[in-house]
């Protein structure tokens, strides 16, 4: 029987003594057909590794495991380990680790778990670490060859966002720095047990091997994103001249006009070449 069967689901979960849990972002998945496409979404190849990040009762898990080589799920929830080990820990190819996907060093638990394995990411995301969970995994660059997450719609706009349009904003730029980034679709609430509030998306992201743009010093360009979004209503160089104390205001507007933008320019104008064309010629 499937753990999309509402009445298995629930049968297993009275039987284990455990409802899902708020504080761990707990909403599990009750729809077949949502479950079916999220993982046929990491690779179109069998032979990769799947990293799952909080597999809850294993209803995402079962459906890698039938799909991909090997599947590594890391779960915070102690309590779920006893139903995890009924529903799919005994299968050969899956490994459940109890843990804390933000404090994981990923590149050695790849290599650990996954030896030399090609190795993709699939996630339906606790709601409560969606960005910073996203950031610590695309900054290991290419190690992970997809990521497939399940996030709250809002976010998935905010990361495909187009330079300009009112979704823009940090994330977006961080986030094509690393990956290129598409949405696949929409879920409703319906698809859930608890139902959340807000409409979630599936996104993939493809790490980049190299950087889109090639930039001398990419934490300046951070400093530089981040300070041009902070005081989005401001132009660019009021926004960078209040966010550091080393440059003026007038030294920033020569770099603004060096770097070919015009001096009312705003941040959540600037692409990503623009932000990197900034970054080599102003020292934040
Ligand atoms: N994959 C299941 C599904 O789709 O039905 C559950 C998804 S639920 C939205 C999020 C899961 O992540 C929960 O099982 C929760 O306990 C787990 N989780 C929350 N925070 C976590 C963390 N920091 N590290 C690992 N797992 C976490």
């Amino acid at each position: 029987m499937k753990l999309t069967d509402m009445s298995y689901a629930h049968e297993v979960m009275a039987r284990h003594g455990i409802a899902p849990k708020k504080k761990f972002g707990q909403n599990f998945l009750t729809s077949d057909a949502v479950v079916s496409h999220i993982a046929d979404t990491p690779s179109e190849d069998a032979d990769v590794g799947v990293l799952e990040i909080g597999p809850g009762i294993g209803t995402l898990t079962e459906a890698l495991a039938e799909r991909y080589k090997k599947v590594v799920s890391v779960e915070i929830d102690e309590t779920l380990l006893p139903v995890l080990a009924e529903t799919v820990g005994w299968r050969e190819n899956v490994e459940i680790v109890n843990g804390d996907a933000m404090k994981i060093d990923f590149p050695e638990f790849v290599r650990e778990h996954f030896g030399d394995m090609r190795v993709c990411v699939c996630a339906n995301l606790p709601y409560y670490i969606t960005s910073p969970i996203i950031m610590k995994i695309l900054e290991c660059g290419a190690l992970f060859e997809s990521v497939t997450v399940m996030i709250q719609k809002e976010v998935a706009e905010r990361l495909c966002a187009k330079a300009g349009s009112v979704d823009y904003g940090a994330i977006t730029v961080f986030a094509a720095y690393l990956a290129d980034v598409e949405k696949c679709f929409n879920v409703s609430p319906g698809n859930f047990l608890p139902q959340p509030k807000v409409t979630s998306a599936v996104i993939r992201m493809k790490p980049h091997k190299t950087p889109p743009v090639s930039v001398k010093n990419p934490e300046n360009m951070q400093k530089i994103i981040k300070a041009a979004f902070e005081q989005r209503r401001k132009m660019l160089a009021g926004a960078l001249a209040a966010a550091t104390g080393r440059v003026s205001k007038a030294q920033i507007s020569e770099k603004i006009a060096e770097a070919g933008l015009p001096q009312d320019v705003r941040g959540e104008k600037l692409s990503l070449a623009d932000f990197a064309r900034l970054s080599d010629i102003l020292e934040m």
